[in-house]
């Protein structure tokens, strides 16, 4: 665990090109889609050189880059028609950050449908990482809603982490905290942490984000650090307590987001 002051705070970005958005930020990390967030067209490096050059500028400029999967992800349904072109695009994804160099793989844990045993998501679960190739660290994030959720409670999240636990590629698999699901899915932040680690073992990334909504209303409206309904200081104890790098997904560009790594940083 690296000392509150030192860690590092990006943002998520356009993903034309993410060094031009780290460096109008001066961040040393950034998250990014690659392709259209909500389709199941494969995944797309629209960086001028491509995603050896991605890769090589990156590293030559000392920037992490992490990818968010799309929202439209769900390895968790038992419908097929949903399942299955999920688990295919996780894999192209995968591939396609690990060509980037990126430093981990962010995706939503999902659901199962109304009627559904959500033993039959964990399950599937295991079988979605099985059939993966795990080249970069895959971090699994906690939701705010969503209908028979896979990662909104934290007995969920334990079942979703003990079916992964038998399956080979497991020490890829991590977590990614976003503060703003945790409060809106109803999560008290002031513990949020410590119940996470105790079923994982690790938070490998924080989202944090302030919430536009109450505590557990299940809706997922991110605000800017301060702007919402949660303390920023417990916004920044999350972020100390949790000791791992931060992604800001809150509303606006470079402006906002660098007043947001601020506000989060002098509080830390
Ligand atoms: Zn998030």
């Amino acid at each position: 665990m690296s000392p509150a002051s030192t860690l590092s705070i990006g943002a998520h970005v356009d993903q034309t090109d993410p060094i031009a958005e780290a460096q109008a930020r001066g961040m040393g990390l950034v998250q990014f889609f690659l392709g259209d967030p909500q389709g199941y067209k494969g995944p797309e490096v629209r960086y001028a050189g491509g995603a050896a050059a991605l890769r090589a500028d990156a590293e030559a400029a000392g920037i992490d880059l992490y990818v968010h999967a799309p929202y439209i992800i769900n390895v968790a349904t038992t419908n097929n028609r949903i399942r299955i072109p999920s688990r295919k695009l996780l894999k192209q994804h995968m591939d396609a950050a690990a060509e980037i160099g990126a430093k981990g793989l962010i995706v939503h844990g999902g659901h199962v449908n109304k009627a559904d045993d959500p033993a039959v998501g964990f399950e599937n679960w295991r079988k979605a990482v099985e059939a993966t190739d795990l080249k970069v660290p895959l971090l699994i994030e906690n939701t705010a809603g969503g209908e028979n959720a896979m990662t909104r409670y934290l007995e969920r999240i334990s079942g979703v982490f003990a079916a992964i636990e038998s399956t080979e590629g497991a020490d890829m698999v991590g977590f990614c905290l976003d503060t703003c699901h945790a409060h809106a899915g109803g999560n008290a932040l002031e513990t949020v942490v410590a119940d996470v680690l105790a079923i994982t073992g690790r938070i490998d990334l924080v989202h944090c984000n302030d919430s536009r909504d109450e505590f557990d209303s299940g809706a997922d409206r991110h605000a800017n650090i301060g702007a919402g309904r949660i303390d920023p200081d417990l916004l920044a104890a999350v972020v100390r307590e949790a000791g791992a790098p931060v992604v800001l997904e809150t509303p606006g560009g470079a402006d906002e987001h660098v007043a947001d790594a601020a506000s989060l940083r002098s509080r830390l």
